[in-house]
């Protein structure tokens, strides 16, 4: 039996810090991170079709449609195998129906935990408000948190801008379509057993660690085959 990460669900409101723990524990647990927002804005900047189309939807702050994402998400899966050696998902599932098509693309792969980052709304807000990312990486800043040299990206050495959909319309908007569209698929992890909550409010390295307490807790690599 060879080794395998866990297979893992981030859900949270916008804001609720997903990209940036998503990160951290694709590397901690040596798993693919699949965040369908970064693929996105990396086909619209380098001008694709999929990137031109999804645009749209994004900077106004609506969803892409089901059909384009669940076929994004397919492809990327079957990539090297990754619904079987463990992956992270960050910004999917958004709806119902994208739950339900991940368990037909993972067949008998399937998710361990859906974890849901809780955050009050007026945490969110102010996160946003003050949110930056690289243009080229999609690493997160924030005005509170800049990188170290004149929005110049750590990382890449990338430009640091805010997003174009992180404007206040495009933010209730998205907050809203969370509410309508996104509490279900906490509602489905939870008829699967398989949510749980951790409270993500506090600082990135505290959230961090009660992060991979929980998926330690669940996920022994030893006693797990398929
Ligand atoms: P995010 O970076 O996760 O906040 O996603 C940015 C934008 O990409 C969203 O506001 C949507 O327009 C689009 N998007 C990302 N993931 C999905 C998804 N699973 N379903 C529909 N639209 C998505």
């Amino acid at each position: 039996m060879t080794a395998r990460g866990p297979r893992l669900v981030l859900l949270g409101k916008q804001g609720a810090g997903k990209g940036t723990q998503a990160v951290r524990i694709a590397e901690h647990y040596g798993v693919h991170h699949l965040a369908t927002g970064d693929l996105f804005r990396e086909a619209a900047a380098a001008g694709t079709e999929l990137g031109l189309e999804a645009k749209g939807y994004m900077d106004g702050g609506f969803l892409v449609p089901d059909d384009i994402v669940n076929g994004v998400v397919e492809e990327q899966l079957h990539a090297s195998d990754r619904a079987e050696h463990g992956f992270v998902l960050d910004g999917f599932p958004r709806t119902r129906e994208q739950a339900e098509e991940l368990d037909r693309i993972l067949g008998p792969f399937s998710l361990d935990l859906a974890i849901d980052l809780d955050v009050p709304t007026e945490v969110v807000l102010h996160r946003i408000a003050g949110r930056r990312v690289c243009a080229q990486c999609q690493a997160v800043y924030h005005l509170d948190n800049p990188p170290e040299t004149n929005w110049t990206c750590d990382v890449c050495g990338g430009k640091v801008v805010q997003r174009d959909d992180d404007t206040q319309e495009a933010v209730m908007r998205r907050l809203e379509l969370y509410e309508m569209k996104t509490l279900p698929v906490i509602q489905f992890y939870r008829r699967a057993g398989i949510l749980a909550h951790v409270d993500a409010s506090d600082e990135t390295e505290e959230v961090f660690k009660r992060l991979v307490e929980l998926v330690d807790s669940y996920f022994d690599p030893g006693a797990r085959a398929l």
